[in-house]
């Protein structure tokens, strides 16, 4: 592979991760930590650990901030979103660098990832001053009732380093503002730089009200844990895995939390579908940021009629994927954000493999590359429907796929996983599709589209019951559910 020496060697101008507490830049921690990006395996910067003591003061200036934002009009918020959105535009070309060299994910894929988040600004600027609340009807005739809704006052927001730049703004910091909140943000520790530099853009952009945004920079289990359990934390909202947010629930006690989990949503494919399309799609959401994303192709469920078809077809599109330097706008693949993730997908091949699943391209990683950390574009089928591939989340660049005969294996087969997000189902017979939809345990289901088709928009949510969460995104739903909803009634006597 040959790579752009000024896009990765040329211009590491080393970056410095730094904390924004009390709208004050500082870089005190416990001990300071090397980033190193996963596309050269070089360091790219330096991030402090934060301690307990920076959470705490955190929480203090969100709390003075928290009491006069509440009193800021909604016209307010949104003008500082939309100079938030300018300010984000304006750096635009450092932000997609460092999003790339930081996370790994090819510059076409960061250069989306910040488009996503401008809309969701945008969007959260024009709701912040729409959005309205439930209306009440009474059975008195001599009372009146209306729901007001107030921001919640301090909040807490910890995010994944997949999606470092979108999750963060699209979920939490474009509907929390435009509810009033003010906000204690932990990111994940390997994407704080990226966080740092979206911090800047925040506290550029010249907020309302000072210290409304607050970045506390560390370990999750230490600065994370203790934002989850402070008492000073009116609600909080999380997006990570499974595990880690199952841990937080235990540790949040009664205050509001919204939890964005993991997914392992199903594609189905039935025999009167464009396969074609159902291929390219299967291949898109399966490949984008090397599959590192909540609603991937996890698993490609194929009506036996059309499975041999569909797998020379979904082959085709692994084939034709170009794995390489994220910085060249032809790559559409580029590494594995780390390590863990890499033995997480070395791990569900092999299993699949033994329980009888056949590669039929890629399977491993890669030779001769940077780092260990970029993965064949792969393709394995006839997995077995107790393989980890079809039951967990995988997190990698791979396609699995079933073969099902019927509605009756189909349900056995989607029910073997226990998470419950995105899916995504291609025929072209609308009853088909709308009875398949009403069966999946999800929160969202995209008809004839790949299952990680979402825009800021569109609501969506773990389904109930299911391991991926409670919590509901979508900048509408985030503004609502960053509200308090109060009931007010007058008496007319
Ligand atoms: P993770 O759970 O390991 O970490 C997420 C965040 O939690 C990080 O900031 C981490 O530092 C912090 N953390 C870790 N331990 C903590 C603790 N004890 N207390 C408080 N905070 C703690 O997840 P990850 O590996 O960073 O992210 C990948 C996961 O995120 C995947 O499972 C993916 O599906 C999920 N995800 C879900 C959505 C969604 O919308 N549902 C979106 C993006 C990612």
């Amino acid at each position: 592979m040959v790579y752009n020496a000024s896009s990765i060697n040329g211009s590491i101008n080393l970056e410095t991760g730094r904390h924004l507490i009390a709208s004050k830049w500082r870089q005190d921690g416990k001990s300071q930590r090397d980033i190193i990006s996963p596309v050269s395996g070089l360091r790219i910067g330096t991030i402090p650990l934060g301690e307990i003591s920076h959470v705490n003061e955190a929480v203090s200036s969100a709390r003075v901030a928290s009491n006069r934002f509440k009193q800021s009009s909604r016209q307010d918020r949104a003008r500082y979103l939309r100079r938030v959105a300018d300010r984000i535009e304006a750096r635009r070309q450092s932000l997609v660098h460092l999003l790339t060299l930081e996370q790994g994910k090819p510059i076409t894929q960061a250069n989306a990832e910040l488009d996503i988040s401008l809309s969701a600004l945008n969007l959260s600027a024009e709701y912040a001053s729409t959005v309205t609340p439930n209306g009440v009807t009474l059975t008195n005739p001599l009372k009146r009732a209306f729901v007001e809704l107030r921001p919640r006052g301090v909040y807490g927001v910890i995010t994944p380093w997949n999606a470092p730049a979108a999750v963060p703004v699209c979920y939490y910091l474009g509907p929390g503002f435009a509810a009033g909140n003010a906000i204690i943000w932990v990111p994940a520790p390997s994407t704080s730089l990226i966080s740092t530099q979206l911090a800047e853009c925040f506290l550029e952009a010249d907020p309302p009200v000072e210290g409304i945004l607050n970045l506390v920079i560390g370990e999750g289990s230490e600065v994370g844990d203790a934002l989850v359990a402070h008492e000073g934390v009116d609600a909080l909202a999380f997006t990570g895995s499974t595990k880690t947010g199952n841990a937080i629930a235990s540790r949040a006690g009664a205050k509001p939390l919204a939890l964005e989990l993991g997914g392992n949503g199903p594609t189905i494919i039935f025999n009167d579908a464009d396969i074609e399309r159902a291929a390219q799609c299967s291949a898109a959401a399966a490949f984008a940021n090397a599959g590192q994303i909540c609603t991937a192709t996890e698993r490609v469920l194929v009506h036996e009629d059309v499975y041999d078809e569909f797998v020379v077809l979904a082959t085709g599109q692994a084939k034709a994927t170009r794995l390489g330097d994220p910085f060249d706008v032809n790559t559409t693949l580029g590494p594995l954000h780390n390590e863990d993730t890499a033995k997480k997908v070395d791990s569900h091949i092999a299993d699949a493999v033994q329980k009888g699943g056949r590669i039929v391209h890629g399977g491993q990683r890669a030779v001769g590359y940077p780092t260990d950390l970029y993965y064949q574009p792969t393709v394995v089928v006839d997995v077995a429907p107790y393989s980890l591939l079809n039951c967990e989340e995988t997190f990698g660049p791979v396609i699995p796929i079933l073969p099902f005969k019927d509605d009756s294996m189909l349900r056995t087969l989607v029910g073997k996983s226990r998470y419950g997000l995105f899916g995504s189902v291609f025929t072209k017979s609308i009853s088909q599709a709308m009875r398949c939809a009403a069966d999946l345990r999800v929160g969202v289901v995209n008809i004839n589209e790949m299952s990680a088709y979402w825009e800021p928009g569109m609501p969506g949510a773990g389904a109930s019951g299911s391991l991926s969460g409670t919590g509901r995104f979508g900048v509408e739903q985030s503004i609502l559910g960053m509200s308090d909803h109060v009931t007010i009634t007058m008496d007319l006597n």
